[in-house]
């Protein structure tokens, strides 16, 4: 186990949530890590134990970022709260040199450019990553290198019905990486007869998304990848929500050696690549 000195320190911002109560149980000093801050608008005040049991830390949960990272010494911040607070929870560490790790999803462009500037102004550096899980990550590299083969594509993302944002941040981020990666052009379609409205999904750099909001899921994406007489299908399910922890743990050890605003744990599965 690290030593006290070698820990890298941690706030938790939507500490209360269910993603949050699995990083206090994931940070500890057993991976190198000590959570310092534990932050969410709810159950503030209560003990980080009583929400997420014994192996998180012996904090009580603060209501107030900025004034809990003023009385502690924090080298990174860890974000599952909602994206509509991402961006100035992420303002508030960097200006006091503190590394954001946001794993919210549904971040504008605008959050994201604001981020990227203040990463330069401040240099200090960010990371956004859309998806923690190693499999889906994998997932997406598959993606890219079949894209260069077979350009014609669709995405079928399901998640669980209190998932808010959709398309979800990794459907968009593999259409996006398959659009970057194709060599050749899909297949133009014929005129098209839609008897419902979003039948054919909705569009992220031309490749049709389909997102499905229902109980039971947690995390799932299919990539179907069509070509003349054949089909491949990539398919990644999070049936756990520890699924997300060992990218957490790798982007909140890694982010202080980055530089800029990185967006996607791919940075660094592949950095060596
Ligand atoms: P949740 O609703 O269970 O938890 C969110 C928590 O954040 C709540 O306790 C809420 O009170 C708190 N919160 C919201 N806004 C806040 C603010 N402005 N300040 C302080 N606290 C605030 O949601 P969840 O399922 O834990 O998901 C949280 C986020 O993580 C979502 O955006 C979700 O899409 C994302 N997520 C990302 C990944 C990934 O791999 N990147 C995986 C799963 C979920």
């Amino acid at each position: 186990m690290p030593s006290e000195n070698e820990l890298i320190r941690v706030a938790v911002v939507g500490a209360a949530g269910r993603m949050g109560r699995e990083v206090l149980r994931a940070l500890t000093p057993q991976y190198g890590f000590k959570i310092l801050v534990a932050v969410d608008r709810s159950c503030v005040g209560e003990h980080c134990r009583q929400l997420a049991g014994p192996e998180a830390p012996d904090l009580a949960v603060k209501d107030k970022l900025g004034a809990a990272l003023d009385q502690s010494e924090v080298d990174v911040l860890v974000d599952f709260s909602h994206h509509s607070g991402a961006a100035s929870h992420a303002t508030s560490a960097m200006k006091r040199g503190v590394s954001p790790v946001i794993g919210c999803t549904g971040l504008s462009e605008a959050d994201m450019g604001e981020i990227r500037s203040l990463t330069k102004e401040l240099s200090v550096p960010a990371m956004y990553v859309p998806n923690f899980a190693i499999g889906a990550v994998l997932m997406m590299k598959f993606s890219q290198l079949a894209a260069r083969w077979m350009p014609d594509a669709e995405i079928i993302e399901l998640h669980h019905d209190r998932k808010e944002d959709a398309p979800s941040g990794t459907a968009i981020l593999t259409a996006q990486l398959i659009s970057e990666s194709r060599t050749s052009d899909p297949v133009r379609l014929p005129r098209q007869v839609i008897k419902a409205e979003g039948a054919r999904g909705g569009k992220v750099c031309d490749i049709p998304v389909h997102s499905v909001r229902l109980p039971g899921f947690l995390a799932h994406q299919q990539v179907i990848f069509g070509a003349p007489g054949e089909v491949l299908t990539l398919r990644h399910d999070s049936s756990d929500r520890q699924s997300f922890m060992q990218g957490v743990r790798l982007a909140a050890g890694t982010v202080k050696s980055l530089q800029g605003f990185v967006v996607g744990l791919d940075k660094i599965l592949f950095r060596d690549a």
